[in-house]
């Protein structure tokens, strides 16, 4: 099977259907409940992938900006206005914002597909979780509750859990209003205010999300947005002493700066980072299944997923029949406009992603990897990428081991289930896995022995609406997002002893 060359039925950025947002101009960013620009009046530009035409350009804040916006989020946490506010009314405002999530769905998700190039359909997906998360959240200020501990005769002793202040949010290009509500809803539901920080190359629909934030009930100051690069706004951000912890989803070479950068001032940090994901078939899973999840499993958001499964191992004896319906399976995701209905692979992000793809192309025939199909540039326009398949794999080569972020996957054998454990594990990741199998014993041997914070059985990337807690093993994270576990990493408990 050779590369596909058809042109995507892309339109030039000027006919397609995209929310005047998104089109052009200048957004601005939010602090202290104003639209403003950067200190420095610089921008920076935005590119739509599909079309590599220009968008809407983002004020490049800095350090002057990332300090404006932590003072208002200070002010605004030790306002009665939400330090006073009562559990309930925390609830509802969380609530409110699910609503206007909901009614504004449509739009968010195709400000994301425009500015990053996710498929529409993967977006209103994200859009829908994102709703729900708040959703649950917003069950949680009424129900933050400390203990009471016995202290012995005249004394009483009880804890209560509070919020740490300020919190920096700094996240991933690669699914902006899919990464956000899980930091986001659980800061604001135990009382925290917020500094945003998006990816610098998709930071309108967050710019978009707190204009919309801004007609709630939420008071100003307690989310602030500043956008920029991660190495002028971002870095500041982490070593500000006025931010008592950063929540971060990114690439596992910045999570370790930023937690480096943090320790100045002790902050508290939780990291999403990267993986390099299994998916393990068994000779009896059911292929039909199992083919097509583990193709979404590295080609879903062109492979740019944290929790892609770009490591595919399969029993030795069905290798040549799911090799060859895995191919045929990843004809249907051949890339085309993430606009439209039916899209399952949109382009890569940006230019310097799809250079980085196409090197690691290089890297993997240095190496001796056999290319199955694709390779290279889909179409003749945008950063659209084929689907690819590598065989011949060793588990010393950089394709195996590293995160490559774009579609790409490598196949190869193992022989029985020991050998399979044994092979998902060969990685310094630990983020996710999947394993396809109709044995109910393999299928929990599997999920014990796999060193993963999340393992799938029999489905793929099914993400929480905001109770499963989510994070990863190793060198994939540090804490969990989701659920009680996430909820606490945005407390601080104190010990309160009274002598009666
Ligand atoms: P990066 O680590 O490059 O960037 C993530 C964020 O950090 C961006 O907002 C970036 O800003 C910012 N940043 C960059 N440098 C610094 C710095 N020195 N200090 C503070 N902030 C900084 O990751 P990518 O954007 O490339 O995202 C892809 C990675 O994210 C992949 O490794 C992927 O696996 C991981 N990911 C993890 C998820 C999880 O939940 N575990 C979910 C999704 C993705 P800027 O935009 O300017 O670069």
């Amino acid at each position: 099977m050779t590369a596909p060359v058809s042109v995507p039925p892309v339109a030039d950025t000027a006919r397609r259907d995209i929310p005047a947002f998104v089109r052009d101009g200048e957004r601005m960013m939010w602090i202290g409940g104003r639209q403003v620009a950067a200190v420095s009046g610089r921008t920076l530009p935005n590119t739509d992938p599909a079309t590599e035409e220009a968008l809407a350009s983002v004020p490049r804040g800095e350090a002057a900006d990332v300090d404006a916006a932590v003072h208002a989020a200070r002010a605004a946490f030790t306002d009665p206005a939400w330090a006073e506010m009562s559990p309930d009314r925390r609830g509802r405002i969380l609530n409110q914002i699910a609503d206007v999530i909901e009614e504004h769905a449509d739009e968010l998700a195709t400000i994301d597909s425009v500015n990053m190039g996710a498929p529409r359909m993967l977006t209103a997906h994200m859009l829908a979780e994102a709703s729900e998360i708040f959703r649950y959240y917003a069950g949680w200020p009424t129900k933050l509750s400390g203990v009471s501990v016995p202290a012995g005769k005249d004394r009483m002793a009880y804890t209560r859990k509070e919020p740490l202040g300020v919190v920096g949010i700094i996240w991933g290009w690669n699914g902006p209003m899919g990464q956000l509500p899980s930091k986001l809803a659980p800061a604001l539901a135990a009382g925290n205010t917020v500094v945003l920080k998006p990816a610098e190359t998709a930071s309108l629909s967050t710019l978009r999300l707190a204009e919309l934030l801004a007609g709630t009930d939420l008071p100003a100051g307690v989310v602030n947005v500043v956008t920029g690069l991660g190495a002028e706004a971002g870095q500041a951000l982490v070593a500000h002493p006025g931010v008592a912890k950063i929540a971060f989803t990114g690439s596992t070479a910045t999570g370790k700066l930023v937690q480096r950068q943090a320790t100045d001032t002790l902050k508290r940090v939780t990291l999403e980072l990267g993986g390099k994901s299994p998916s393990v078939v068994f000779a009896d899973a059911d292929l039909d299944v199992a083919v097509r999840g583990v193709a979404a499993g590295f080609l879903g958001n062109a492979g740019q997923a944290c929790v892609a499964a770009s490591r595919v191992f399969v029993e030795e004896s069905i290798r040549e029949e799911f090799v060859e319906r895995l191919l045929k399976t990843m004809e249907a995701f051949a890339p085309g406009d993430p606009l439209t209905q039916g899209t399952l692979v949109g382009p890569l992000s940006t230019k310097a992603q799809f250079d980085r793809v196409s090197s690691y192309l290089d890297i993997a025939r240095e190496e001796g990897a056999n290319v199955v199909t694709g390779g290279g540039r889909f179409g003749d326009h945008g950063y659209f990428f084929a689907p690819t398949l590598l065989d011949d794999v060793r588990p010393d080569m950089r394709v195996v081991r590293e995160e490559i972020f774009g579609p790409v996957g490598v196949i190869t054998t193992f022989t029985d289930i020991d050998d399979a454990i044994a092979q998902a594990n060969d990685t310094d990741y630990g983020l996710a896995a999947s394993v396809w199998t109709t044995n109910l014993t393999t299928a929990h041997r599997m999920a014990a022995a796999i060193e993963a914070g999340t393992v799938w059985i029999n489905t793929w990337a099914e993400m929480s609406t905001g109770n499963l807690p989510f994070g990863g093993y190793k060198q994939s994270g540090l804490g969990r997002e989701g659920g009680l576990e996430g909820l606490d990493t945005y407390t601080q408990v104190k010990t309160v002893r009274i002598a009666l």
